[in-house]
């Protein structure tokens, strides 16, 4: 390709709205464009990037035994009212109406339209396992759309769903697709750690993230300086209860409550109206997707939140997630969604501002009276939790913890039968009986993974692309080709020497200075560079420089091919 023929579009100034390095180096290296929040344009040396990691997730989930498919971008409401995700899913789903004023969604995941799809096609557990991805197009409204194609409303997932006849055959999978996963981001040249992550309100019994290390990331990871273990820390921002601060009432006490399992049930163990009494605390997160921890005070509660929260085993006793918490109107952790976390309660004192109040102890059975927000309740700070989780031992006795931040540029589920059972998707079995199928699911950010990819390979100059991601291997820039017939022809020449070759090679052929041509060079981050000019040419020298090379080295005329194709390797 030769630079004149192409769309080079490179930026000088550092745009001001451009909060990390990715999403400045991404617009003045023209990649990308902004169309408006969180959508942007694709331009032609960003989509060769973006198509690169596609094709080396496409070949490591092929090679994993997964089937391509693709399934529609607008989804039929009505999936999603059978799943019941229309009402929990909140503003992050993007809905829509047809002419017929039908509802219809822009899937922001294809959980439901692929169990549809299975329980249709698929009767007999002979059929299973199968696992069927995509790479497509995803919309999510999300709240915040910040730092490029980072987190975008509009974004290119590889999502992938596996379906089982029981959930030993789902672990296999599962293991299968963790291998294909660390595959993929070795391949990348990423720095990468598989966390465990917190399951959340999805529920199921395992779940990874894949973490790319970066100061800007959004997540804190926690990972053992000696082995292995790494988990996702997510907590939320501290939020000051607002207003003025009720007195504390009575010592908070755990109390036996046998056969209590609802809140209704509470008013009547307590023998109070339920129609009067019973609040929702609402904490208001900072953002959808994290977790609050609401901490109960006490020497045991955050010591055992936070060891719990690290093994990624959700202890009913210090922490719930959402359906227990709702199950035991417990007090601890839940997940945060786009509406908050909403705990019930039972209000002792009629009061304008929550004073005392009892809840669940966030296990069966067990509530707390007497709890006073003020005095008894944090919100987990996640700088107060870094603080006191950094130096631990970690879980698995090997090393102690240190805390870094992480993008997550993937995450692998083991549903169970979230969806199947909502969505009735059922096979025969061998005996002929009806069973529930077993589900995984399995996310890449593709998108998110270039920006991920930039945040850790750049310097001064630019973009220091991996080997495997870069838009070009190879950039000629002849100095004075307009003049020096010379260069023309020696540039030229090798230009079409590579590009025989099958070399994904630019001449960089514009009538600019050296300067602008080097400085634009290295800002996109062709990993090889030739300078090709008259007075090297006089020794039958060509000047070579890797991208992320000190010095510029001499090679000759006669060997300058085969000694590049052999750093091409
Ligand atoms: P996050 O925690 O960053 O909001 P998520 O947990 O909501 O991500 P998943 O539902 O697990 O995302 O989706 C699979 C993958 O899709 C994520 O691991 C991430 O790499 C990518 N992804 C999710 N949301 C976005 C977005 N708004 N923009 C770009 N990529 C995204
Ligand atoms: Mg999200
Ligand atoms: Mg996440
Ligand atoms: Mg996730």
């Amino acid at each position: 390709m030769r630079t004149t023929e192409y769309f080079i579009a490179t930026q000088k100034e550092t745009p001001a709205d451009a909060e990390v390095i990715s999403h400045q180096l991404m617009l003045r290296a023209g990649l990308i464009r902004k169309l408006a929040a969180g959508l942007y344009t694709w331009l032609p040396l960003g989509l060769k990037v973006l198509r690169k990691v596609e094709q080396v997730v496409r070949e490591e989930m092929d090679r994993s035994g997964a089937l391509e498919v693709s399934m529609p971008m607008v989804q039929p409401a009505e999936l999603w009212q059978e799943s019941g995700r229309w009402e929990q899913y909140g503003p992050e789903l993007l809905r829509i109406k047809d002419r017929h004023e039908r509802d219809f969604c822009l899937g922001p995941t294809h959980e439901e339209v692929i169990t549809d799809l299975v329980r249709n096609e698929v009767k007999s557990y002979k059929q299973l396992p199968v696992n069927l991805y995509q790479i497509q197009t995803k919309v999510r409204d999300e709240i915040r759309p910040r730092f490029g194609i980072m987190r975008s409303r509009e974004f290119l997932m590889k999502d992938a769903y596996s379906f089982h006849a029981d959930s030993e055959s789902l672990g296999a999978t599962y293991e299968v697709m963790h291998r294909a996963y660390s595959n993929i981001f070795t391949r990348l040249g990423l720095d990468f750690r598989p966390v465990i992550a917190d399951t959340g309100s999805i529920g199921g019994s395992a779940s990874h993230e894949f973490h790319v290390l970066a100061s800007s990331g959004e997540d804190d990871i926690a990972f053992s300086d000696q082995s292995d273990y790494a988990a996702n820390v997510e907590m939320a921002e501290a939020l000051a209860p607002a207003g003025e601060r009720p007195a504390p009432g009575a010592e908070m006490q755990e109390v036996a409550t046998p056969g209590v399992k609802t809140i209704d049930d509470l008013a009547r163990f307590l023998k109070v109206d339920p129609a009067t009494t019973v609040k929702t605390l609402v904490v208001n997160g900072e953002e959808e997707g994290v977790l609050v921890a609401l901490v109960l005070r006490g020497d045991h509660q955050l010591n055992e939140i936070k060891a719990e929260k690290l093994a990624g085993i959700a202890n009913p006793l210090t922490m719930a997630d959402e359906d227990t918490v709702r199950k035991t109107c417990g007090a601890g952790f839940g997940s945060l969604g786009p509406v908050g976390l909403s705990i019930p309660v039972i209000v002792d004192r009629s009061a304008a501002h929550l004073a005392d109040f009892t809840c669940g102890a966030n296990r069966e059975e067990a509530h707390l009276t007497g709890v006073n927000w003020e005095r008894d309740c944090a919100l987990a700070r996640v700088e107060d939790l870094r603080e006191v989780m950094a130096g631990d031992p970690s879980p698995d006795g090997m090393g102690t913890l240190q805390i870094k931040r992480g993008i997550e540029v993937g995450h692998i589920f083991q549903l169970g039968t979230k969806y199947s059972e909502a969505m009735d998707a059922t096979v025969l079995d061998e005996n002929g009986k009806s069973v529930t199928m077993a589900m995984g699911c399995y996310g890449i950010g593709v998108s998110r993974i270039v920006a991920a990819a930039i945040e850790q390979n750049h310097d001064d100059r630019g973009i220091t692309w991996p080997a495997a991601m870069a838009p070009f291997e190879l950039v000629i820039v002849p100095l004075n080709m307009h003049k020096s017939e010379a260069v023309a022809e020696c540039a030229l020449a090798l230009y079409q020497q590579f590009r025989e070759a099958g070399v994904e090679v630019l001449l960089d052929d514009r009538n600019e200075r050296p300067g602008v041509k080097f400085a634009d060079m290295e800002l996109i981050g062709i990993p090889h560079r030739l300078v090709v000019g008259d007075r090297a040419l006089a020794d039958d020298n060509i000047e070579y420089k890797g991208r992320r090379d000190d010095e510029a080295q001499l090679l000759s005329r006669d060997s300058v091919f085969a000694d590049v194709m052999r750093k091409l390797d």
